[in-house]
């Protein structure tokens, strides 16, 4: 996980992070100032106003103390909130040309698609972490990321008017199963996802993973797609809600229960958006011309144990066995480095054709569109049939794990919904548990 240590970057694209180190920043305070470490080495547990408690029974000056701190981390994030309901009013409102105070503090924040309760938010996620009873770890990058996805659920299952939750899209490595591993039918990830589709939500899968024929697809997700064929009480109608988004934005498959892999492709005139029917093959074929010849300066100027792989919408380098392990900063520096190359080229320069350089963990792909477009079209797949309008970034989560490393594919989602970030795929089934009881609890 990237969030465990930190490379320093000469080309700073992006900070997803700084919002989240902001957020700790602020809650470090109060850490510093109240947290009392001393606690833990008086015993029998005493206090001058709280007096000495009998051996055994709850130190009262610890109890005192993480109330205290319970309550100035809530204070905090409660004024965060607030701040994000003022920054909520400035980018909705064309005729304010002034900055939000959020956006002064915190450049890089990007617009959102609903308000945060991270009060809240806090408050649920202290109860499962016990932040406010540590004395010697503050508040980390870690417990703000959590409380971010918890507010973000809240959100978007409140009965805020609109902000009902209608399509969930997925990462698949490091979300739906580990990295370079497949969705087997074991997997807690699969009720889950068969319990959101019980409930009418829309499923995308939009994972960089590009293959051309349905069967790579099956080998990778036979576990949920073998579950939903076989399951008795989906209505036909919710089988056919679960669709794949491959290589970020470019091989569409629906669920099929007469296919052989359970997939049918959906050829690309059914699902372009017209912006992408402007992609011009020509530009394509050339961006990825350019992007093969600097992975492969790479190789040679890192000497990576790494080997080029071209594909028809994307080109990438691997490692030349499975066994070996590319260093991060070397991933990080060949994903920063084909990405400045490629902004130069005449294609990316004219912005012709988006793309999307990224650092896969152990490999680095450059592929044709990224997530924002993949999601997009799932958004546009799952419209009303009625009205023909498509699902909008506020009724739209997207769960992934790519969101601080270079090229940070799941990062591009961001702009076109709401997103909460996971770490592995244990913290997946966490979260869609967390989503079931709250939605659990608007229905009831
Ligand atoms: P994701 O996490 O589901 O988005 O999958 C990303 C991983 O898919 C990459 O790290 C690669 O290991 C793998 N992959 C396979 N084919 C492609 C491709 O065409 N483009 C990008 N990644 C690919
Ligand atoms: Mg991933």
């Amino acid at each position: 996980m990237t969030t465990r240590y930190r490379v320093e970057y000469a080309l700073k694209t992006h900070r997803r992070d700084q919002f989240i180190e902001w957020i700790k920043g602020l809650l470090a305070v109060p850490f510093v100032l109240y947290s009392q470490p001393h606690g833990v080495f008086e015993y029998p547990p005493s206090s001058p106003e709280l007096g000495t408690s009998p051996p055994g029974s709850p130190n009262p000056v610890l109890i005192k103390a993480r109330e205290e701190a319970h309550r100035r981390y809530a204070e905090i994030l409660h004024d965060v909130e607030l701040m994000i309901d003022d920054h909520i009013a400035h980018q909705n409102d064309p005729e304010n040309p002034f900055p939000s105070k959020l956006k002064l503090l915190v450049p890089s924040i990007g617009p959102f698609f609903t308000r945060l309760p991270l009060e809240a938010a806090f408050k649920f996620q202290d109860r499962k972490r016990y932040i406010s009873s540590r004395r010697f770890v503050s508040p980390s990058f870690n417990d703000v990321r959590l409380i971010l996805n918890s507010a973000q659920l809240i959100s978007v299952t409140s009965t805020t008017p609109g902000s009902t939750l209608q399509l969930a899209t997925f990462d698949g490595d490091v979300t739906l199963y580990d990295d370079g591993q497949s969705l087997e039918p074991t997997s807690p990830v699969i009720p889950r996802l068969l319990d959101l589709l019980r409930k009418n939500i829309k499923i995308g899968i939009v994972t960089a993973a590009g293959y051309t024929s349905a069967d790579r697809y099956y080998a990778r997700l036979h576990g949920l797609l073998d579950s939903i064929a076989t399951s008795v009480d989906l209505s036909p109608l919710q089988k056919r809600s679960i669709i794949i988004m491959g290589g970020e934005a470019n091989y569409l498959f629906q669920f099929d229960p007469t296919s052989e892999h359970l997939l049918s492709p959906v050829p690309r005139s059914e699902w372009l958006t017209p912006e992408m029917l402007l992609w011009d093959e020509r530009d394509i074929a050339q961006l990825l011309d350019i992007a093969e010849t600097a992975l492969a300066d790479c190789i040679k100027t890192l000497n990576l144990p790494a080997m080029l792989m071209r594909k028809d919408r994307a080109v990438g380098i691997i490692p030349s066995s499975p066994d070996i392990r590319i260093p991060r900063e070397s991933l990080e520096e060949t994903v920063l480095c084909v990405q400045k190359i490629l902004e130069l080229s005449s294609a990316g320069r004219h912005k012709r054709v988006p793309f999307c350089a990224f650092n896969g963990g152990n490999d680095v792909f450059v592929d044709i569109g990224d997530k924002s477009w993949g999601v997009t079209v799932c958004q546009r797949w799952f419209a009303d049939p009625e009205t023909g309008r498509p699902i909008k970034g506020e009724n739209t989560l997207h769960v992934g794990d790519q969101f601080l490393s270079a090229g940070a594919n799941d990062f591009r989602a961001r702009s076109v919904g709401t997103t909460a970030w996971i770490a592995s795929p244990a913290e997946t089934v966490e979260l869609l548990d967390e989503l079931g009881e709250l939605m659990g609890k608007k229905m009831s």
